[in-house]
């Protein structure tokens, strides 16, 4: 049996045609993790909640009962997930022995669907990070290619399914955190729109851009994913009941015109990258899609706006752990003199040094006498940004762009240089600050092993006009 090449809907099928039992899938996907172990992809395994859902599905297929499409399918869910009874660190160890009380959103969607979920998996703490290397448990290393990073934060969700030990993952993406980790392993990585999937139950890092999603071999598993986890949640007030918008009636997506930035095609592209995107573009007007040359003139201040947004909202939601909540780190306990000691102990012990950079940041920009020419001038200039794009969707009806300026960096290149680092996340972080929905697509098969480094491009869509991306997506992987 090798479950590795099949989509969730062959599995689905070869399952309920007992080909092979869900406990049999759950023991193949710990299988090819072992395999993959010096990857580094996991933190934790929850193999007593694998088990127990795969039982459930065997059981029911004996009984003759129909099982959900994600009945079974393993799965794995980054580290800043709460799933009830299991380690939630985050990627830090300031939670490392944070074991969590109740299941979040995307859990409980997917224990309600009796998926497998197998384990955890690596980030950079508290999901800031382009490479993974800012992990508290070693950095994730790229299946195509072990001398280089996989992409951050969410890397470990993307290696997980790019080497075949899971058929689906999901990360978070605040900036780039879903599609620039996929764009690198060469997998499907979807962020949804601002508000269409809850984040209850998730580590926040930056509440106004957050937003789990889907990594994936295809297209359509990304839609079959996303479709399982969105909607309404009460926990989550930015949330809204499924919407499904389109630009085009169902049978006419290739009449859909495609935008392509021109300040995205800048110098500074890797030729290597800048290629592969003339290529994929290439492809899709060949299918009968149209293009459109767009213009967002305030793209070039979405670096400086992020870096000044994200580092607030980190600031404040990290002040929360403080050594008293969440567990803290007990090693330094024993010597704690007073309330303030054990505050400064656990804070300086327990971040990493990205963590502590982003915290003394955002405490800056939000300090009296530089709120108003830091945070305040942000808000104010991811309006512009937000209005660049619903200006430029009047025109077009997705837009397309590379996900990443350079493909995968060797391990230690840019972690001396936060700047070079920032700069991986020029072509995603945008998206976040809108709010829109983006998918990050490998331009062709890149298959593990064959020694080439993967390369995505992006779309980018309307408001919860995710159908939009997967129909253009699943067009351009038909063949
Ligand atoms: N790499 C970006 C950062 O470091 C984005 C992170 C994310 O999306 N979580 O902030």
């Amino acid at each position: 049996m090798d479950i590795k090449n099949l989509t969730i809907q062959e599995f689905h099928d070869a399952l309920c045609a007992k080909e092979f039992s869900a406990r049999e899938a759950m023991d193949e996907s710990y299988k090819a993790i072992e395999e993959n172990k010096d990857l580094n992809a996991f933190i934790s395994f929850t193999k007593e909640d694998a088990i127990r859902s795969a039982d459930t599905i065997d059981a029911m297929i004996a009984r003759g009962e129909n099982v959900p499409l994600l009945g079974g399918v393993p799965i794995a869910l980054k580290d800043n997930m709460l799933l009830k009874g299991s380690v939630t660190t985050a990627g830090s160890k300031i939670l490392s022995e944070y074991v969590a009380s109740y299941d979040g959103w995307v859990a409980e969607k997917l224990k309600g669907l009796n998926a497998t979920i197998v384990g955890k998996t690596n980030m950079d703490e508290f999901a800031m990070g382009s490479s993974n290397e800012n992990s508290a448990f070693g950095p994730v290393k790229n299946p195509h290619n072990k001398t280089c990073v996989s992409g951050g934060s969410s890397g470990g969700s993307a290696v997980s399914v790019a080497c075949g030990a899971t058929l689906g993952s999901f990360g978070s993406d605040t900036g780039g955190s879903i599609r620039q980790p996929a764009a690198l392993c060469g997998v499907v990585g979807m962020k949804p729109t601002y508000g269409a999937v809850s984040r209850f139950g998730i580590v926040a890092m930056a509440s106004s851009l957050d937003q789990i999603g889907p990594f994936s071999k295809t297209v359509s598993d990304s839609e079959i994913l996303f479709n399982a986890i969105r909607g309404k949640d009460l926990h989550d007030a930015t949330t809204f009941e499924k919407k499904e918008l389109r630009s085009k009636p169902i049978g006419e997506e290739r009449k859909m015109v495609i935008g392509i930035p021109k300040e995205y095609f800048i110098e500074g592209i890797d030729p290597y990258v800048s290629k592969y995107i003339s290529d994929a573009i290439e492809r899709l007007k060949k299918l009968g899609f149209s293009f459109k040359e767009i213009s967002l003139p305030h793209t070039k201040y979405a670096l400086s706006t992020y870096y000044i947004i994200m580092p607030a909202e980190v600031s404040t939601n990290l002040a929360r752990l403080d050594g008293v909540r969440y567990l803290g780190v007990s090693e330094i306990k024993k010597d704690v003199e007073n309330l303030k000691d054990l505050y400064i102990k656990t804070r300086g012990v327990g971040f990493g040094k990205e963590s502590r950079r982003r915290i003394l940041l955002g405490t800056f920009v939000l300090s009296s006498g530089y709120y108003d020419a830091y945070y305040s001038k942000a808000q104010k200039v991811r309006t512009l940004i937000s209005q660049d794009f619903a200006k430029a969707f009047d025109e077009v009806d997705v837009i397309l762009t590379p996900t990443t300026p350079t493909p995968a960096f060797k391990l230690g290149e840019k972690t001396n240089d936060p700047l070079s680092m920032y700069l991986s996340d020029i072509f995603t972080i945008p998206v976040n600050l809108a709010g829109l929905p983006g998918i990050s697509i490998p331009v062709k098969k890149f298959a593990v092993g064959s020694g080439e480094l993967p390369v995505n491009f992006q779309l980018i869509g309307k408001h919860f006009h995710e159908a939009d991306l997967f129909a253009v997506g699943k067009e351009y992987e038909k063949e």
